[in-house]
């Protein structure tokens, strides 16, 4: 037993103890949905990626059950060996069906999809560019990637060179680093769909017409946006009129569409093939698990058919973001079930949020506080999640309780 690395990493976590930075993990004792149990006590969860109140949908479960009956528990294989099965073909033409995309190609996670996505692709020619604050899986993604890389400062368009306010660096916009990369053989912008700690939607009409200017690929990790973003919930480039111009699209089933596991990527035929051929997460992992399959499939169904879901919670997010700005909470406007309340403008604002939230679960909201290094300081926030597992009267329930927490503590007259 190697003793020296336990010493290190025990002064190490107390280090992360001492900063408050140390993860511990809240225990539910019921399955996710709007209304949770904690530590024996039921409240409302408003901090989860349920967004279209799926995960315990009685129509999914059922489909999961029906899946395990027809399909068995697992596969012991990867794709390519012995691992596909007919539902696994099935759930990819339903996802290039719903996302308007040529071919798709499952993973365990979108995780594993934004890993495998970037090096098959591009070498040390070609150029990715990326926005400054996109998720840690694509960042990774580019950096098993030789390609050269430029990061633009977050939503910047601009042919500019400036610190970037979010994350206060230098950096520089997106037209000016397509400008920059002129004379790579292939341009690749990558770009979560929306952003998962303010809520804000990438432009990507904007993107795509700087992409077409400058002869570049658009990449756009869906993740919160699949299934409820635009009219008829299909992402950001529904929302934003550029559907039929991403080339390509990443999305994970572990958020609306289900909250399970699985992820995908979809894009042209022969950008998929070639991931079938050299994506290393797909080479080398699993094949997705048949309950899996047949739930995804059910949602997907489900979203196909009928758009109520999603409006359902466009309905229930109006509601949160009007009454909640009224009362005089300062919310960044916008159109995502992400709903940050932020703490900046407020003395001590990191332990107020904190406080916050802590104040919320006693009336029976579950919701979290998020301060420095998660987000810039200054920029503390209680992240607010909606969902169309919501009813009217949870969201009455939650803005009822922000009021009454909001007074305690001396924020709200
Ligand atoms: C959650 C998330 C992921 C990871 O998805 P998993 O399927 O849970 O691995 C990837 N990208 C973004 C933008 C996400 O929000």
């Amino acid at each position: 037993m190697h003793n020296k690395i336990k010493e290190y990493l025990k002064g190490e976590l107390k280090g992360l103890q001492d900063q408050k930075l140390y993860k511990s993990e809240r225990i539910i004792e019921s399955p996710q949905g709007a209304e949770i149990i904690v530590k024996g006590k039921k409240c409302l969860n408003f901090c989860a990626n349920n967004y279209l109140g799926l995960s315990s949908h009685p129509d999914l479960i059922k489909a999961a059950h029906e899946e395990i009956d027809r399909r068995g528990y697992g596969l012991s294989s990867v794709r390519f060996i012995c691992g596909t099965q007919d539902i696994h073909k099935e759930l990819e033409r339903k996802i290039s069906e719903f996302l308007g995309m040529e071919d798709t190609i499952l993973f365990s996670s979108c995780f594993d999809a934004n890993g495998a996505v970037f090096e098959p692709l591009l070498g040390p020619d070609d150029a990715i560019i990326t926005d400054a604050l996109n998720h840690a899986s694509i960042i990774d993604g580019i950096r098993l990637c030789k390609a050269q890389r430029w990061i633009y400062n977050h939503g910047d368009m601009r042919d500019v060179e400036e610190v970037d306010k979010s994350t206060g660096k230098a950096g520089k916009g997106l037209e000016r680093c397509l400008k920059e990369a002129k004379n790579c053989r292939f341009r690749m912008i990558a770009t979560d769909g929306s952003f998962s700690m303010d809520g804000d939607i990438a432009k990507l009409d904007e993107i795509c017409a700087l992409a077409e200017k400058y002869d570049a690929m658009v990449m756009v990790d869906e993740s919160h946006s699949t299934g409820f973003l635009g009219k008829t919930g299909r992402g950001t480039h529904e929302y934003r009129g550029v559907m039929g111009k991403v080339d390509i699209i990443t999305t994970t089933f572990g958020k609306a569409l289900g909250g399970a596991s699985g992820g995908s990527i979809s894009g042209p035929k022969e950008i998929i093939d070639w991931m079938r051929n050299k994506a290393r997460p797909y080479l080398f992992s699993n094949s997705v698990a048949p309950a899996v399959v047949g739930a995804t499939i059910k949602a997907i169904d489900l979203l196909s058919s009928s758009t109520e879901l999603r409006d359902k919670l466009e309905r229930n997010t109006k509601l949160f973001r009007t009454e909640m700005t009224k009362a005089g909470f300062d919310i960044v406007p916008g159109d995502h079930p992400i709903v940050p309340i932020m703490f900046g403008k407020y003395p001590d604002c990191s332990k107020l949020a904190v406080d916050f939230a802590n104040k919320m679960l006693e009336e029976g909201i579950y919701v979290t506080a998020f301060s420095f290094p998660v987000v810039p300081k200054g920029k503390d926030r209680i992240r607010v999640q909606i969902s169309a597992g919501h009813e009217t009267k949870h969201i009455e329930q939650a803005i009822a309780a922000f009021k009454k927490v909001g007074k305690e503590l001396g924020m709200l007259k």
